[in-house]
């Protein structure tokens, strides 16, 4: 039945870089032989999952929106897929999403935009999109996603489904294409919190071969959203983040935020504004860590080991070759980037730039870990504003970069963060955000479960 979705409306949307027909069937009747001989499955066997293609496929193609990975099947599944497959669900195929995760609307992918159910004309957000708009054209139950800086969030918050960040090192990482290493947390997307809950516990859990994972118990995070659908909040104390309201967010997006808030205040929680004062630098810190780490990572991109090699015609020198592959290979965000991260990391502007980054990173950490001596959990709008329309933010990277205003300071600080639908602002899916101390992805779920 998804299949036919994704072949009856696909062609509009472009959630889609690779549809897996044969593995999807095949792996569907995988899970029915497996049944019939008795095995048990787990609760998601036989369930649809839409994978963004940032994640090694053994076999199938990984492009992480770029060029240069153009044909590149990986010999190999990150633990992630690897989890996934183990669980029984069926991999329906890889989503679009901006060139190596950099984006907010996934209008830098090499392969065209992905549009935006609820309106084509606007974009799903990004950089996941493709993930975000194939739950909400109701192409794929499941999805996964990648958060950086927001972008499992963001693009769920504009298109009205569930989107979660973990802690980072409570996914693996193994597999999933570097774009930030101290930044990039894989986890679930969905139309529910509880099914999001539910793929989150598939997948997360300590990985021997991420060294960043963490090797502790996962919290019982479909049992907290079990527990937060019964919308009794008593005793829990939640934190409005003062900088982010007010000035900061689009009139009609504060008005079902504010709704909301009234809402989880009806159903017992104490709500309170905290000021974290650090949080207004977390964008230009965010902007200076994430391309320094891209500026490394992306070295590996030479035109020799994988994907995609120009002007090998035995005359050019290996410095040529790459810098040609190099050249066709990247778009324009992904230099950018490159070019911005090289320069912070460089010798003399390291400190000023690179070093200063990484102090205000601990700043934030500070402040989180201040306010999570007040509150159990610290809310706000997922984003500043709605979808917007394709080709609205594309001249001026910095109109981009705000659509991440409010959820990079969980990434520089490592904690989970969640958005969950809270109402229509003109029509357009607005989100509110959840963030929890790390490790207590639980409380999270529990009160955006509430909300539903
Ligand atoms: N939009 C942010 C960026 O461009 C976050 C991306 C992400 O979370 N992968 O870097």
């Amino acid at each position: 039945a998804h299949l036919d979705r994704i072949a009856a409306v696909d062609e509009q949307v472009h959630a889609f870089l690779h549809v897996d027909t044969d593995g999807a069937l095949a792996a569907a009747r995988s899970v029915d032989e497996r049944r019939a001989a008795g095995e048990e499955l787990g609760p998601l066997a036989g369930v649809p999952v839409a994978v963004k293609d940032v994640l090694a496929t053994r076999g199938v193609p990984t492009t992480v929106g770029s060029k240069i990975l153009e044909g590149w099947r990986p010999p190999y599944d990150a633990t992630i897929v690897q989890r996934l497959r183990d669980a029984g669900t069926v991999m329906l195929g890889k989503t679009n999403m901006d060139e190596f995760a950099m984006g907010s609307s996934t209008e830098y992918s090499a392969y065209g935009p992905t549009h935006n159910p609820w309106d084509l004309s606007r974009i799903p957000g990004g950089s996941g999109g493709g993930s975000a708009a194939a739950l909400a054209a109701y192409e794929a139950p499941l999805a996964i996603g990648s958060d950086t800086g927001g972008s499992i969030r963001q693009p769920g918050a504009v298109t009205g489904t569930v989107g979660a960040k973990p802690t980072y090192g409570g996914t693996s990482r193994y597999g999933l294409v570097a774009f930030s290493s101290s930044l990039d947390t894989p986890g679930p997307c969905a139309r529910t919190v509880l099914d999001a809950a539910l793929l989150h516990q598939v997948i997360a859990g300590h990985d021997p071969r991420d060294s960043t994972s963490i090797p502790q118990p996962v919290p019982d995070v479909v049992a907290a959203a079990k527990l937060g659908a019964t919308g009794d909040l008593t005793g829990v104390r939640l934190g409005i983040v003062s900088e982010f309201v007010g000035e900061g967010a689009e009139p009609g997006v504060m008005a079902a935020f504010r709704e909301s808030v009234d809402a989880l205040t009806k159903m017992g929680a104490e709500v309170v504004e905290i000021s974290c004062p650090t949080f207004s630098y977390a964008l230009p810190a965010y902007y200076l860590i994430a391309p320094s780490e891209c500026s490394s990572n992306l070295a590996r991109f030479d035109g020799v080991r994988f994907g995609l090699r120009v002007g090998d015609d035995g005359n050019r020198s290996l410095e040529e070759v790459m810098s040609l592959t190099r050249e066709a290979g990247f778009g324009p965000e992904v230099k950018r980037r490159i070019m911005l991260g090289t320069y912070a990391l460089s010798s003399g502007y390291y400190d000023a730039y690179y070093g200063q980054a990484q102090k205000v990173r601990t700043l934030i950490t500070r402040d989180f870990t201040a306010a999570f001596e007040r509150v159990d959990a610290l809310i706000s709008p997922t984003t500043p504003f709605t979808a917007f329309p394709i080709g609205a933010r594309t001249a001026d990277p910095y109109q981009m970069y705000l659509a991440d205003l409010f959820t990079i300071p969980t990434n520089l600080y490592g904690g989970p963060g969640i958005s969950v639908p809270c109402g229509l602002s003109e029509g357009l899916p607005v989100g509110l955000q959840v963030m929890a101390p790390t490790m207590a992805d639980d409380r999270m779920y529990r009160v955006a479960a509430a909300l539903e």
